[in-house]
């Protein structure tokens, strides 16, 4: 294996669950697939998510860190079914790293950039809310619309990236080269249609009420 010594860490991608510490003073995360015990801070080692007491990654255990080299391949997984309420991460990749052909496997990391997917409806996410799920001093949070957040308790990305710490940088959806109509306009497009639906279910019950008192 060729040894690499780079001048700056390298750089990758990843999914991860965000997370609001019980007391709401601090932010984390908790990994999408063999680390989804393990809340890791913005800076953090990584641990073994089997439990055993060795330094992560360790030689017969596939423990530790791992980040993919894209962005996009990591937007791609959030298609996966349990995926669909991760953030995708850009992290700093610190300390010893092993390259693989899709990503790397490593000991230590600084997330940088945490991106909010779109909201289950499908619309651009805006806020963070409480998702009901959680580990023992931790609760899970969820990227919704301002739609689907109405009359609930919110985290705004600004709020979220001042619990996160000083560099950390928290974006909102990218854009989708296949979409040609702007976010904006469908959020709006997808308002106006649900209260035209309302309208009309309000105008059928005020025509009934008419009729009723003739
Ligand atoms: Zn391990
Ligand atoms: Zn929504």
């Amino acid at each position: 294996m060729p040894e690499e010594r780079p001048a700056v860490p390298p750089t990758g991608w990843k999914l991860a669950f965000p997370m609001l510490s019980a007391d709401g003073t601090r932010v984390g995360f908790r990994g999408v697939s063999l680390g989804g015990r393990i809340v890791y801070g913005v800076l953090d080692d990584a641990r073994c998510g089997y439990g055993r007491r060795h330094a992560s990654p360790a030689k017969g255990c596939d423990c530790g860190f791992y980040c993919l080299h894209t962005a996009a391949e990591a937007q791609a997984l959030t298609c996966a079914t349990d995926c669909g309420d991760a953030v995708i991460l850009q992290v700093g990749v610190l300390g010893a790293y092993t390259r693989y052909e899709r990503g790397m496997r490593y000991a230590r990391q600084r997330v940088r950039t945490v991106r909010m997917a779109a909201c289950r409806c499908g619309r651009p996410a805006r806020v963070f809310v409480r998702d009901g799920t959680g580990l023992p001093g931790w609760r899970g949070l969820q990227a919704n619309c301002h739609v689907c957040a109405a009359g609930l308790r919110v985290l705004t990305p600004a709020e979220f990236g001042r619990l996160a710490g000083p560099g950390v940088h928290v974006t909102g959806e990218a854009p989708h080269p296949a979409d040609s109509t702007p976010p904006l306009r469908q959020e709006l497009a997808a308002e106006a249609a649900a209260l035209r639906a309302r309208l009309d279910h309000f105008q059928e019950r005020l025509r009934r009420l008419e009729e009723g008192a003739q």
